[in-house]
């Protein structure tokens, strides 16, 4: 069976894992939409997104 990629609904962080590795919630979904690559968290987007870490997010969890 193939690992889904789920995407963390408190930090919006994707992951194959069960929990998120990124802040340890297992609150996670694979009803996501749209992916954001933040590679300056000091831009207008991650401002917008309230991002302060660089990384892949994704704009709408399910
Ligand atoms: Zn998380």
């Amino acid at each position: 069976m193939t690992k889904r990629l789920m995407v963390c609904r408190n930090c919006k962080r994707f992951t194959y894992e069960k929990k998120c590795p990124h802040c340890g919630s297992g609150d996670l979904s694979t009803t996501w939409k749209g992916l954001v690559i933040i590679l300056n968290p000091e831009s207008e987007i991650a401002k917008a997104l309230k991002i302060e870490e660089k990384g892949k997010y994704a704009l709408y969890v399910g």
